[in-house]
């Protein structure tokens, strides 16, 4: 399942001698969050000005691309705080280059800089109601919103304008807001989005903080890993903190519940990073188990060669090996194969007149392993159908590759509704589930001998069996149940001058 659009990542750290580097390298692990644009802004002392500053560097394309000169680390991106920004937009245009975060302002009480992962649900209404007032806006972006909040404020204290602001907001949030004394992490109360808290150790003793969107990130600079932020928490990171160890921490009322997004574990999220506190590659494992019970690959004759179970890849692939174990464990004869190999350095590609351009960009991203499909019965263990446009090329890519039979196994329920806490969903009629009234007929459109997807109970079940002491999750777009209100109709062009 390739079309849907992660979202973004976000990566801080406090007390480290080269932050930015450190930021970089943390950006680079969360790349695959987001690919339009990335940016880093520190926090500095400027001797000259003689006050706090906050450079930023940012750009279009990938984290490499953006930060491709390394003198920026030596003479621009000085300090030892910053956070840093991938993103994928699901508020505001893609092309518009005022909407690249971090975001970075200058108000009566300082810099502040912001890097969100997420979208507000009433950003709407918010921007209406600034609107009203005659506030100016320099992007289209629902973030920007955060700032407004937090410079209109009237409380003293800074962290009191921060806490006065997340209060008026409602949706997915999680955020890094960096002022001239510290980093602060956000989580919103519902705990939409992942955010986690490692730390490593500086060369003097001392401790450096950082602040991800995944745990990979923090193995890609040798962090380790503390602990998740909790849902609606916000927490403090200062110079006093990462000496003892002890920080602030504020808690925002939850008015909903909390409801973390499920597609992490079964799309977004890298296998191999802990998102809300758990392994992910774990997560998948137990999505192919419960897979397996509720739809085995067929059964076939002793004289039969027994059937191969390949992944979509990257991400169903350990999804494939748990259904391909729990199978053997089941009696049935099955062997995991890789059948598809996929191509990571796909950009932009250029499609002749007269091409199908979805089909080509199925054919530039994955081939198949003809030697391994030949005459075999195949069962195609994916994680996720949301348009069903690429499966059904890649079940002819299959087909043509001489596969004898071709079996479908989705690790989640079939998608019916769009996401609108930070997820780019096509819209509920352009979903395949609602194209069609019954699975016989999906089946017959994607040109499968069968179709299975997992029930929406089994998701549940395989992630809390995974996860026993997990919070409670999100799982909208297969139910269609919102734990947000959400304001319908939604896009993210809709600022747009
Ligand atoms: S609607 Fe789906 S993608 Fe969006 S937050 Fe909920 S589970 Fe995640």
């Amino acid at each position: 399942m390739r079309e849907i659009k992660e979202y973004c990542g976000i990566f801080g750290v406090y007390n480290a001698p080269n932050a930015a580097r450190l930021i970089y390298y943390g950006l680079h692990a969360l790349q695959h969050r987001g690919q339009e644009s990335a940016g880093i802004v520190t926090s500095t002392y400027d001797e000259v000005r003689q006050r706090p500053v906050m450079p930023v560097h940012k750009g279009f394309g990938l984290v490499l691309d953006v930060f491709d000169d390394p003198s920026i680390f030596e003479t621009k991106l000085l300090g030892r705080a910053g956070i840093g920004h991938n993103r994928y937009s699901t508020s505001g245009s893609a092309t518009n280059p005022a909407n690249i975060q971090p975001f970075v302002v200058h108000y009566r009480d300082g810099n502040i800089a912001l890097a969100h992962n997420g979208n507000l649900s009433n950003a709407r209404e918010l921007r209406q109601a600034f609107s009203e007032r005659g506030t100016l806006f320099l992007t289209t972006s629902d973030s920007e919103l955060i700032l407004h909040l937090i410079a209109q404020s009237r409380r003293q204290r800074q962290i009191d304008q921060i806490i006065d602001a997340l209060t008026q907001l409602e949706g997915a949030f999680s955020l890094l807001i960096l002022t001239d004394t510290s980093l602060i992490a956000v989580r919103d109360p519902n705990g939409f989005r992942p955010l986690a808290l490692g730390r490593l150790r500086n060369e003097d003793g001392s401790w450096a903080y950082c602040v991800a969107s995944e745990t990979c990130a923090f193995d890609l600079i040798g962090a380790e890993y503390v602990r998740d932020i909790e849902p609606g928490e916000i927490l403090v990171i200062d110079q006093k903190g990462c000496e003892t160890g002890q920080f602030e921490r504020y808690f925002l009322p939850r008015r909903f519940r909390i409801s973390q997004c499920i597609f992490e574990y079964v799309y977004f999220a890298r296998p191999d990073s802990k998102v809300f506190g758990e392994m992910v590659d774990k997560v998948r494992r137990k999505l192919g188990k419960q897979l397996a019970h509720e739809a085995p690959v067929p059964e076939v004759g002793p004289d039969d060669k027994p059937p191969i179970v390949i992944s979509v890849p990257d991400s169903s692939n350990t999804i494939a090996l748990g259904y391909t174990t729990e199978c053997q464990k089941l009696g049935y004869r099955c062997r995991y194969e890789i059948g598809l190999i996929r191509n990571h350095y796909v950009g932009r590609t250029f499609i002749a007149p007269g091409q199908d351009r979805r089909e080509m960009r199925v054919r530039c991203k994955f081939n198949t392993v003809e030697g391994v499909l030949r005459d075999r019965i195949v069962v195609v263990v994916d994680d996720s159908i949301v348009r069903g446009t690429t499966s059904r090329f890649l079940v002819n890519m299959i087909r043509q590759a001489g596969a004898r039979e071709v079996h479908l196994r989705i690790a989640s329920p079939p998608v019916i509704s769009p996401c609108f806490y930070g997820m780019d969903f096509p819209s509920a009629e352009e979903l395949l589930a609602n194209k069609f009234a019954s699975i016989e007929e999906m089946r017959r459109w994607l040109g499968v001998d069968s179709l299975a997807y997992l029930s929406v109970e089994g998701l549940m079940q395989a992630v809390r069996s995974a996860h026993p002491d997990g919070l409670d999750y999100c799982n909208a777009c297969f139910t269609a149940d919102y734990p947000v209100p959400v304001e319908m109709g939604v896009t993210k062009e809709e600022n747009e001058w």
